[in-house]
């Protein structure tokens, strides 16, 4: 064999090594393959923006660009303009949690649908997106309050796992309480908290020590229950 024919040799040798390397799993490639094989969970933060959101989003990206939906209330948004737009931006989605934040179930008919339309008004102006998501503050909902919000082309979204990170508790509890969230299911966060900016890493590393990825949340054929008495029809699904 002469010196070119040995050189081609060499020369496939060392491409085949390297195509093995590059095809062999490594150790990154087989996590991937574990991801997600238990299924999907939303991760919702709500009544933002507030002047934490920039922190939230950086915390949500240093975490393996994990996305979550937002619920704003029409006030906060118009406060905070470049909130919305840097959820938005961070490919978050956005929904609808009224303008003032009342109990809309005990408000004037108009004045219940006014809360919803303006603030998916403001939604519109700000992300160029209308929400199709809507969240009633405090989980107050009857029929007419879903009613209006599809009216307005939004499903109503309420949670299956109550962190209560608003009540004082530990980044610990808050993250333990959003660990009880089942596959499909959906953590009900809050914006503007140190303690739940803390959570979010931890959060996330519990999820995929059970296989969960953060997804985004859609519609439910069957009815899932929030809790005793109040069924919605949404789920976590992959983006
Ligand atoms: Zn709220």
């Amino acid at each position: 064999m002469n010196k070119r024919g040995r050189s081609r040799i060499w020369l496939g040798a060392a491409l085949a090594a390297l195509m093995s390397f590059a095809l062999t799993p490594g150790a990154a490639q087989a996590d991937s393959g574990r991801q997600c094989s238990g299924g999907y969970v939303a991760i919702t933060f709500d009544d933002g923006p507030t002047t934490s959101t920039a922190a939230y989003l950086k915390a949500l990206r240093d975490a393996g660009r994990v996305r979550a939906t937002f619920f704003v209330t029409g006030t906060l948004a118009q406060a905070q303009p470049d909130g919305t737009r840097r959820i938005a931006a961070d490919g978050h989605r956005i929904g609808n949690h009224s303008y003032t934040h009342p109990d809309l179930v005990g408000l004037d008919p108009a004045a219940a649908f006014a809360e919803l339309r303006d603030t998916s008004r403001i939604i519109r102006a700000q992300t160029g997106r209308a929400p199709a998501l809507f969240r009633p503050p405090f989980g107050s909902t009857d029929a007419r309050t879903r009613q209006d919000a599809a009216r307005l082309g939004m499903t109503e979204v309420i949670w299956t796992a109550d962190t209560v990170d608003w009540s004082g508790i530990s980044t610990d509890t808050i993250v333990a309480n959003a660990l009880t969230v089942r596959p499909g299911g959906i953590i009900l966060l809050h914006d503007g908290l140190q303690t739940t900016l803390a959570a979010i890493p931890k959060i996330v590393d519990g999820l995929a020590e059970r296989g969960l990825c953060a997804g985004k949340i859609v519609r439910s054929a069957t009815p899932v229950e929030a809790w005793p008495g109040l069924t919605f029809h949404a789920k976590a699904a992959r983006w």
